[in-house]
Formats: C-alpha cells, structure tokens, sequence
C-alpha cells in the first residue's frame, strides 16, 4: 500500500507550496487506495518562532481544502528520545561517532575545506585515542568517501552526487537534541512512509537522509522533488508576489475547489482540461507525471478559474459559504428573511463575482433597508452621476408611488422605456442616477431585477434617502 505524507513545521501559516505538496501527496494517496499522512514537524522550540497555534492553522487549512488526513503524528517532537534512540543504534553498528570538535577547531577545519573544496573531516571518525573530557559531542554520521550515490527521483529523473562532496552529518547535537535529518527519517519509518513527495528544496537533504536509510538497513522511500513555484518575474513565489498563503486567498474570497484545481493544474497537466474536478483528479492523477519544470504562480489566471466556479456553483451553496463574508461586512448575523432576499440575488451576482468578497459587496443591495445599520460609500463617480440628474429622480419617485406600475422586470422595464421616450435619451442614461441611489454603484447586477427583489416600497425609500 503506498503511504504519502506532509511534514509541515508549524509556521503559522500555508504557503501555497505546501498546500500543493498537500495536494499532490492526497491525490496520489486516494489514486493508490493508500494513506495520506500528517505529521507536524515542531521540534523547531525556539520561543521566538514556536507558538501551540500555529499548529492548528495547518489542520484548518488542510480541511478547507478538503486535505483531509488518514494518519496524524501530531508531534515530532514528541518522538526525541525514539530518534536518539537510533543514533545510539548507529554508533555500536559502528555507523556513527561522537565528535568532540570545539568551535574553534571546526572554524579552522572549515577554512581548510573552503581552499579544497572537500567537506571537513573530524579525527574523531576513525580515532582511538580517549576523548576530551570536557566538552559535550555531537554524534556524526559516517559517510561514505568515495563512489556516487544516485537518487532516482520520480519527477526530477536521476541525479548524482559525488560521496566524497558530502560531510558527515550531524545526526544529535552537543545539547542532545536530534537533527531534522534523523527525525525526518527516523518518522518516515516508523510511520511506514513509502512515497515522499516534497519541495525540491529538499533534495541536498535526501542525499543526506539516504545515507541514514543505508546505515539502518530500512528500504528506501521513493522521492519525488517537486519544483518550487516561482513568481511571475521567475523569482521563487513570495510576499513580495502578493498573496502567497492559503489564508490569504481564503480571505479573499476563493473557494477551496478553485485553488485547488489551479495548484493541481501548476505542476502537473491532463491534456488540455482546465476545469478538473475533485472525483477526475484523483482518478487520473499519478505522482510519476508531475512536471519537471518549474511553474509560474498567475494569479489573474487563477482568479478567471475561480470566477468561473463561482458561476457554477450551486445558488444555495454558494450563499452559505458567501455568508461569513456578508455578516462581516453587516455585522450581523443574517436573518432567514436577508437571507432569501440575498439567494434571489444570487444568479445575477454570480454571473459578475470574481471572489465571494464581490459577491458580498454586491449582495448588500439585496438586503438592507430602514432598520439595517448600514451606511453606503459613493465614489466619485456615482456621486456624480448622482447630483447629474436630481428632477429626474424626484419624478421617478413620483410616478413609482402614483402610478400602478407592473412590479416586474418587464413592468419596469416598460415604465423606463416610455420616460426615456419621453425625454428623447437613451434608457442608460436615464436609469444611471437612479441605479447610484439604488445599488450605490454605478455598476451593479441587473438593476430592475435588483428592484424587483426588494420591492417597490424599498426602492421608493432608497431612491428618497440617496437621492
Ligand atoms: N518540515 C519540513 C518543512 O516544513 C518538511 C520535511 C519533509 O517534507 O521532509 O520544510
């Protein structure tokens, strides 16, 4: 059974790396009928960087993508003593040895290496003699010092490296504490990973954990390195790039299955599908045929795909996950009665929203009225095209509360026709005022549906209030 992981350190939030790393590993979990498991590498303590929190920004994360895991090691570090446990393993295998290297006599053993280009070489590696007394070692591995080890990596081909170009790695530090090589690894077994798919970042450190594997006589992982996810400029994706975090764009507005697709489709590819659903990717995705090359983040791309799964979206499901977003900007919780209001508005909001933070801005023209404790901004542009025309408006009302006017798209419609006739202009130009006073915006969904939606009695009001 193939067993994937995710091994992420509590940083306190996701980049977008990580969560497509969490999605290729899923995937590939749920194509083989395998497992995929989580497991949180917190052995990083220091105060200034650790915080219990951060922990369950990668659990919510992960759910909202619908990541959801079949194995959870909740703490690496938790797990020290079994990972020093197998340094000890190591030594009296005569894999591993204590080295007593003062600071002072590695800075010079590094210079040295700096001129040779080799790695250092601790004497303590083969030497009998009896070690300092005063200074606490480290243990190091014992790596091989010449041939090539080869690493046969899923997406990146085979790679070589040159034994003897590799130093002899800390497995325990001098305070007793397990290197992130030996606890990656010493987890992996123990947890029966046998599929480890991560950032290509990660790949001097394979060569190192390999070694390990060897010395322990544990078979190894295939690997599969995936390429970082560059920026537009071809940089490595960051802040600078804008939003580079799961929560960023969950806050922004972008459904999960919209991210999803577009992180599956950064780094891998079926034919020429764009939209590819959940059920689809797991049926035809296969770790073997992630891409090689390095995929720039397009976020104008990804913003048409989640449009586009905004327009396909259920109207009901859509309102529930806008309502967070909505109830923010209202603050308050909606009633049943908003909300039906705001379900009607629906298919010609989403006809126009890129983000559901759209659809909230633009939802609010369906909801509030008299008693809503809500105050419309006007920008430059509908204060203008609101002072443009104030008779107009003031006749509008008129007729609205005078005449018998079918409350219907088509009524309405009629009644703006026949003003417009009246008046010898376009019907654009005459509904443009009211529709600032209405919507508050100069553009907003279709205007008479909006007016059929909340009635006579509360466009009367607004066309009065914002006149
Ligand atoms: N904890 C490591 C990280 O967050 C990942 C380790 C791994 O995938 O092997 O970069």
């Amino acid at each position: 059974m193939i067993k994937t992981r995710l091994a992420p350190s509590p940083t306190g939030f996701m980049h977008i790396g990580t969560a497509r790393t969490a999605l290729f590993n899923w995937l590939y979990a749920k194509h083989t009928n395998g497992k995929f498991c989580l497991r949180i590498e917190d052995t990083d303590r220091n105060p200034e960087r650790y915080f219990p929190e951060a922990v369950d920004v990668i659990y919510n994360e992960l759910k909202w993508l619908g990541l959801n895991w079949d194995e959870l090691e909740e703490s690496q570090y938790a797990r020290s003593s079994r990972h020093i446990e197998v340094a000890n393993e190591l030594i009296k295998k005569g894999c591993a040895y204590y080295c007593y290297l003062t600071p002072e006599e590695l800075e010079v053993l590094r210079e040295q290496s700096r001129k040779t280009g080799l790695p250092i070489k601790s004497p303590y590696r083969d030497s009998t003699t009896p070690p300092p007394s005063n200074i606490k070692p480290v243990i190091r591995l014992k790596m091989p010092t010449s041939g090539v080890s080869i690493l046969n990596d899923i997406v990146q081909g085979e790679i070589k490296v040159e034994n003897q170009l590799i130093e002899d790695l800390i497995l325990v530090r001098s305070d007793g504490t397990p290197t992130y090589n030996l606890s990656v690894v010493v987890d992996d077994h123990d947890m029966g990973i046998n599929y480890v798919i991560r950032g290509a970042d990660h790949i001097n450190n394979t060569f190192k954990q390999m070694q390990i594997i060897k010395a322990m006589g544990w078979e190894l992982p295939t690997y599969g390195h995936v390429p970082l996810i560059l920026g537009q400029d071809g940089s490595k994706m960051s802040k600078r790039h804008g939003a580079t975090t799961t929560e960023d764009y969950r806050k922004s507005g972008y459904l999960p299955k919209a991210l999803f697709n577009y992180l599956l489709k950064l780094g891998w590819s079926h034919g020429d599908d764009e939209i590819i659903s959940i059920e689809d990717a797991i049926k035809w995705f296969d770790a073997h045929d992630i891409l090689k090359s390095p995929a720039k983040f397009d976020h104008t791309k990804l913003t048409a795909l989640n449009a586009l799964y905004i327009r396909n979206s259920d109207d009901e499901e859509l309102l529930n996950i806008t309502l967070p977003f909505i109830e923010e900007k209202v603050q308050h919780q909606l009633s049943q009665n908003e909300k039906s209001l705001l379900l009607k508005g629906i298919p010609y909001m989403k006809e126009r929203a890129k983000t559901l933070l759209d659809i909230a801005n633009m939802g609010i023209i369906y909801i509030i009225d008299e008693t809503s404790n809500f105050t419309p901004t006007f920008d430059e542009k509908s204060i203008k095209t609101l002072n443009s025309d104030k008779n107009k408006i003031d006749e509008i009302i008129k007729d609205f509360e005078e005449k018998d006017i079918p409350w219907t798209k088509e009524g309405i419609n009629d009644y703006f026709k026949e003003k417009a006739n009246q008046y010898d202009m376009k019907m654009g130009d005459l509904v443009a005022p009211p529709r600032v006073a209405i919507t508050f915006s100069t553009i907003s969904p279709p205007l008479f549906e909006a007016m059929v939606i909340i009635g006579k009695q509360e466009t009367i009001r607004r066309l009065k209030t914002y006149r």
